[in-house]
């Protein structure tokens, strides 16, 4: 997918720069959604898994292929829910703008 952020693994890297793991971490797209979809059935919230985890900050070259992020390669769920940003991006504030937040995680 285009846009500013959230490559997958296998995607090529668009431009030489720092990049992170937008899933995982305590603010990671992973988190957001397992905390709407507890709310929502009304259990409180915990981070687990890769929202305990730090994401990490690695630099690619332009051409190259996105790897796995270390902490979502062996996701509990079974797929791989990498989803790399530029780190030069507040990429936190394009998925409020561009996503909202009502409804994600929504039939996950
Ligand atoms: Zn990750």
């Amino acid at each position: 997918m285009g846009g500013p952020g959230n490559w997958s693994t296998g995607d090529e890297v668009p431009e030489t720069g720092t990049y992170t793991c937008t899933y995982c971490g305590p603010k990671g797209t992973g988190a957001m959604a397992l905390k709407l979809a507890m709310e929502k059935i009304g259990m409180p919230y915990q981070h687990t898994g890769v929202a305990t985890k730090t994401p990490p900050r690695q630099t690619f070259e332009k051409g190259a292929t996105f790897p796995s992020c270390p902490n979502c390669t062996n996701h509990e769920s079974g797929s791989d829910p990498t989803g790399w940003a530029l780190c030069t991006r507040r990429w936190w504030e394009f998925w409020k703008g561009d996503m909202g937040t009502g409804d994600m995680g929504r039939g996950a």
